[in-house]
Protein backbone atom coordinates (compact mmCIF):
# COMPACT_ATOMS: atom_id res chain seq x y z
CA UNK A 1 0.00 0.00 0.00
CA UNK A 2 1.77 2.95 -1.36
CA UNK A 3 -0.88 5.80 -0.54
CA UNK A 4 -4.34 6.74 0.68
CA UNK A 5 -6.52 8.81 -1.80
CA UNK A 6 -8.69 11.00 -0.12
CA UNK A 7 -10.71 13.46 -1.98
CA UNK A 8 -11.03 16.75 -1.11
CA UNK A 9 -14.80 16.82 -0.32
CA UNK A 10 -14.37 13.83 1.76
CA UNK A 11 -11.88 15.49 3.90
CA UNK A 12 -13.74 18.50 4.04
CA UNK A 13 -17.00 16.88 4.77
CA UNK A 14 -15.35 15.40 7.70
CA UNK A 15 -13.74 18.43 9.22
CA UNK A 16 -17.17 20.13 9.56
CA UNK A 17 -17.61 18.30 12.73
CA UNK A 18 -14.28 18.62 14.32
CA UNK A 19 -15.65 19.02 17.96
CA UNK A 20 -14.12 22.54 18.11
CA UNK A 21 -16.72 23.93 20.56
CA UNK A 22 -17.55 22.92 24.07
CA UNK A 23 -20.66 21.27 23.32
CA UNK A 24 -19.64 19.92 19.77
CA UNK A 25 -20.76 15.77 20.01
CA UNK A 26 -18.53 13.14 19.38
CA UNK A 27 -19.56 12.62 15.51
CA UNK A 28 -18.86 9.20 12.88
CA UNK A 29 -19.18 7.16 9.35
CA UNK A 30 -18.52 4.70 7.15
CA UNK A 31 -15.64 5.30 4.84
CA UNK A 32 -16.25 3.99 1.73
CA UNK A 33 -13.66 3.25 -1.48
CA UNK A 34 -11.99 0.52 -3.26
CA UNK A 35 -8.21 -0.23 -3.98
CA UNK A 36 -6.77 0.19 -7.07
CA UNK A 37 -3.18 -1.27 -7.01
CA UNK A 38 -1.26 0.07 -4.58
CA UNK A 39 -3.48 2.39 -3.33
CA UNK A 40 -6.88 2.79 -1.30
CA UNK A 41 -9.04 4.97 -3.29
CA UNK A 42 -11.46 6.47 -1.34
CA UNK A 43 -14.93 7.67 -2.78
CA UNK A 44 -17.42 8.27 0.12
CA UNK A 45 -17.97 9.17 3.64
CA UNK A 46 -21.02 8.82 5.38
CA UNK A 47 -22.05 11.44 7.82
CA UNK A 48 -24.16 11.26 11.31
CA UNK A 49 -27.53 10.52 11.21
CA UNK A 50 -30.44 10.83 13.58
CA UNK A 51 -31.04 7.42 15.36
CA UNK A 52 -26.47 7.20 15.69
CA UNK A 53 -25.81 8.00 19.65
CA UNK A 54 -23.91 11.48 20.11
CA UNK A 55 -22.25 12.53 23.38
CA UNK A 56 -19.41 14.27 23.86
CA UNK A 57 -17.11 11.75 24.54
CA UNK A 58 -19.06 8.91 22.73
CA UNK A 59 -20.46 8.08 18.81
CA UNK A 60 -22.15 5.28 18.53
CA UNK A 61 -22.81 4.07 14.75
CA UNK A 62 -26.34 2.98 14.79
CA UNK A 63 -28.39 4.98 12.12
CA UNK A 64 -29.81 3.02 8.83
CA UNK A 65 -28.50 5.39 6.67
CA UNK A 66 -25.17 4.40 6.63
CA UNK A 67 -25.74 1.12 5.37
CA UNK A 68 -28.13 2.48 2.84
CA UNK A 69 -25.38 4.70 1.16
CA UNK A 70 -23.22 2.21 1.58
CA UNK A 71 -25.72 -0.24 -0.05
CA UNK A 72 -26.14 2.60 -3.00
CA UNK A 73 -22.25 3.20 -3.54
CA UNK A 74 -21.75 0.01 -4.12
CA UNK A 75 -24.88 -0.73 -6.77
CA UNK A 76 -23.89 2.19 -8.20
CA UNK A 77 -20.52 1.63 -9.41
CA UNK A 78 -20.62 -1.90 -10.50
CA UNK A 79 -19.69 -3.97 -6.84
CA UNK A 80 -16.40 -1.91 -6.63
CA UNK A 81 -16.84 0.85 -3.54
CA UNK A 82 -17.47 -0.83 -0.44
CA UNK A 83 -16.89 -0.57 3.20
CA UNK A 84 -12.81 0.10 3.93
CA UNK A 85 -13.62 1.58 7.64
CA UNK A 86 -14.61 4.29 10.11
CA UNK A 87 -14.03 7.82 10.59
CA UNK A 88 -15.06 9.71 14.24
CA UNK A 89 -13.97 13.00 15.94
CA UNK A 90 -12.65 13.26 19.22
CA UNK A 91 -12.62 16.43 21.55
CA UNK A 92 -8.96 16.71 21.60
CA UNK A 93 -6.37 18.61 19.54
CA UNK A 94 -4.42 15.69 18.54
CA UNK A 95 -6.52 12.83 18.58
CA UNK A 96 -5.16 9.46 19.50
CA UNK A 97 -7.16 6.06 19.32
CA UNK A 98 -8.62 5.14 23.34
CA UNK A 99 -8.76 0.92 23.50
CA UNK A 100 -12.64 0.69 22.83
CA UNK A 101 -11.46 2.66 19.06
CA UNK A 102 -8.59 -0.19 18.75
CA UNK A 103 -10.09 -2.99 19.74
CA UNK A 104 -12.86 -1.97 17.39
CA UNK A 105 -10.61 -1.46 14.45
CA UNK A 106 -9.13 -4.68 14.99
CA UNK A 107 -12.47 -6.32 14.68
CA UNK A 108 -13.56 -4.91 11.43
CA UNK A 109 -10.14 -6.25 9.92
CA UNK A 110 -10.49 -9.81 10.94
CA UNK A 111 -14.08 -9.31 9.93
CA UNK A 112 -12.65 -9.26 6.28
CA UNK A 113 -14.62 -6.53 4.70
CA UNK A 114 -11.27 -5.39 2.96
CA UNK A 115 -7.40 -6.14 3.28
CA UNK A 116 -6.72 -2.89 3.56
CA UNK A 117 -8.96 -0.86 6.18
CA UNK A 118 -8.95 2.97 6.99
CA UNK A 119 -9.39 4.38 10.08
CA UNK A 120 -9.41 7.94 11.03
CA UNK A 121 -9.99 9.46 13.85
CA UNK A 122 -10.91 13.65 13.68
CA UNK A 123 -9.05 15.95 16.51
CA UNK A 124 -9.71 19.72 17.27
CA UNK A 125 -6.15 20.72 15.15
CA UNK A 126 -5.00 17.02 13.42
CA UNK A 127 -5.44 13.72 12.01
CA UNK A 128 -4.78 10.68 12.91
CA UNK A 129 -4.84 8.26 10.03
CA UNK A 130 -4.48 4.20 10.49
CA UNK A 131 -4.15 1.32 7.98
CA UNK A 132 -4.93 -1.84 9.16
CA UNK A 133 -3.60 -5.16 6.79
CA UNK A 134 -6.03 -8.54 7.29
CA UNK A 135 -2.17 -10.83 7.14
CA UNK A 136 -1.00 -8.66 10.71
CA UNK A 137 -3.61 -7.95 12.68
CA UNK A 138 -2.61 -6.95 16.03
CA UNK A 139 0.59 -4.93 15.86
CA UNK A 140 -0.10 -3.11 11.77
CA UNK A 141 -1.20 0.05 12.91
CA UNK A 142 0.75 3.04 11.30
CA UNK A 143 -0.55 6.68 11.41
CA UNK A 144 0.27 9.73 9.77
CA UNK A 145 -0.58 13.18 11.44
CA UNK A 146 -1.44 16.22 8.88
CA UNK A 147 -2.19 19.97 9.95
ZN1 LIG B 1 -12.38 7.21 19.55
Amino acid sequence: MKAVLFPRFALELIIQYRQSEIYTPESGGMILGRIRGEYLDIAHVTEPGGHDFQSRFQFIRRDYGHHQVALDAWETSNSEVGYLGEWHTHPEDSPMPSSIDLAGWKKVIRDGHSPYCLFIIVGILSFYFCVGCKNLVGDVFFHEFEE
